[in-house]
């Protein structure tokens, strides 16, 4: 970590210091050397994550950290390059982004930390809202659908997906361990408390009362139908949680090379 610029400026209660700690302690077990990790943000309060990992990090544009990412690895396909960022930045601003890395199946691995809202801006809804969440620019409740996001990236080709909590420290862990190990498109969904933007709208009185959701609540189940995993409002609903896909499958380089050979043998 960048010891001067701390202390971060995340809220008291906020799962971001929990999955940046995960993220550390992954980059330290790693067979990498820090010195080819690269962690690329977007914008928004998980944006400031780049400027706080000691290693090389880019603080990119509202929903560009994957195209950005996308060009350094292509350039520089040695580097271990990983997006950390939030859903309104991912999902919602940068959404094509998003399901056309996955579909490429390049090696990039993503730490989606999904609080449901645009938190730094004043607690906004997005496409990450759970129907009928309550939100700034929802005040009566969310009437849009919101995309499930292990679903959404494994039907576009991520060859790791998977999804824990802020809380579940170990297992995120271990997940991004994985997410660096695996050749391909990885996507590793944090559920994240955001206290200050989207609890207090929805009846968590303080950032305990989310995290205690979220611990109750949590299931894990790594051979989940996808299509039964999305995020409710309904308190009654469990949390899946899980390492949801996990399979080899040509990369972008590689499968690039396998293509050009199998053309140019053909020309032969
Ligand atoms: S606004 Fe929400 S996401 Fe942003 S730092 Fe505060 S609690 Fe965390």
């Amino acid at each position: 970590m960048r010891a001067h610029r701390l202390p971060h400026i995340w809220c008291p209660g906020c799962g971001l210091g929990n999955a940046l700690r995960c993220y550390v302690e992954a980059m330290e077990a790693s067979d990498t050397p820090l010195d080819k990790h690269v962690c690329v943000s977007g914008i928004g309060c998980s944006g400031r994550a780049a400027g706080y990992v000691n290693v090389d990090s880019y603080h990119t544009t509202h929903g560009r950290p994957i195209p950005f990412a996308t060009g350094l690895k292509l350039v520089r396909p040695e580097l271990e390059v990983t997006v950390f960022s939030g859903d309104g930045d991912l999902v919602t601003i940068g959404g094509n982004h998003l399901i056309h890395a996955a579909r490429r199946n390049l090696d990039l691995n993503v730490l989606c930390a999904n609080n449901f809202n645009y938190g730094m801006t004043g607690g906004q809804f997005g496409a990450t809202t759970p129907y009928a969440a309550r939100t700034t620019t929802t005040p009566y409740g969310n009437f849009e659908q919101a995309f499930n996001l292990p679903l959404l990236v494994a039907a576009s080709g991520a060859t790791f997906v998977s999804r824990w909590t802020s809380l579940h420290v170990r297992q995120l862990t271990k997940a991004i361990e994985r997410a660096f190990e695996v050749d391909g498109f990885a996507f590793v969904e944090i559920l994240s408390p955001c206290p200050v933007g989207f609890g207090r709208k929805n009846e968590f009185a303080d950032a305990l009362a989310e995290m205690t959701h979220f611990r109750e609540k949590a299931i894990v189940r790594h051979d989940a139908d996808l299509r039964e995993v999305g995020i409710t409002m309904r308190r009654e609903d469990p949390i899946i949680l899980g390492n949801f896909v996990d399979e080899e499958r040509p990369s972008y380089f590689v499968g690039k090379d396998d293509l050009l050979k199998s053309v140019l043998e053909g020309r032969e």
